[in-house]
């Protein structure tokens, strides 16, 4: 009888598939190893992990092809591995659906971190029916219905679409959501020249909530990428 959650991890590299597999287990997840993107897709199938932690750099296929495939068919979280770094390689990913990225090389606080708010996340997705009336982050509250937001009891007055955004934000709180994203979301439409505009709203927004720049208490900015709110235990 185990309750721990079944991680697959698709990578070619011995090395970093064993020291992943051994940090993993070291904190009670059950980790299978896929060696490249065909036995990864096979074992998607039969194992049904929780999550799936996904190189880009595979023998017999780009991983991007994988998020592909895995998105026709299943929500289950993906966390991107890779040692591509570029920004527009980030965006790709997840906006293929990808829910998250980490850059190798990487530290193991950083993947548990990373693994930990995508499960909370998903959880959170999965929790599914009913949607939360209330999100609470630390002092932070955000009551959805009378669509008002409060620090310490004290009300923020943000206009309609810094509230949506915010919103947006929450709903999603942990995972990477990159402009784009967040343009059609919230406006419609995505296009370069209106990343300015989400900026500006931003700017806005982590000022009204007291956020100095650099700080990073709510809203994480994913530098070139996007932006992501914090869980509450990270
Ligand atoms: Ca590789």
């Amino acid at each position: 009888m185990s309750n721990k959650h079944k991680i697959l991890l698709i990578e070619d590299e011995n090395n970093i598939s064993n020291f992943v597999k051994t940090t993993l287990e070291g904190q009670e997840y059950k980790v299978i190893v896929a060696a490249n993107g065909l036995e990864g897709m096979t074992l998607f199938n039969s194992y049904c992990p929780k999550v799936v932690i996904l190189d880009l750099g595979l023998p017999d296929m780009d991983g991007v092809e994988l998020i592909k495939e895995i998105r026709k068919k299943s929500d289950t979280p993906i966390i991107v591995l890779s040692a591509r770094s570029s920004e527009s390689d980030k965006i790709e990913a997840l906006d293929l659906g990808a829910n998250d990225y980490v850059t190798k090389p990487f530290g193991t606080g950083e993947l548990l971190a990373r693994l930990r708010a995508t499960i909370r996340n998903s959880r959170h997705a999965e929790g599914g029916g009913a949607p939360k009336d209330k999100f609470v982050l630390n002092d932070l509250l955000i009551d959805y219905d009378a669509r008002q937001i409060f620090i310490n009891g004290l009300e923020i007055k943000l206009t309609q679409t810094e509230f949506n955004i915010v919103e947006l934000l929450s709903v999603h709180a942990g995972k990477v959501m990159t402009y784009s994203e967040i343009l059609k979301k919230i406006w419609g439409y995505s296009d370069v020249g209106s990343i300015k505009k989400l900026q500006v709203n931003m700017a806005n927004i982590r000022k009204k909530l007291g956020e100095r720049p650099g700080e990073n208490k709510y809203i994480i900015n994913e530098l070139s990428v996007g932006y992501r709110m914090r869980n509450t235990e990270n």
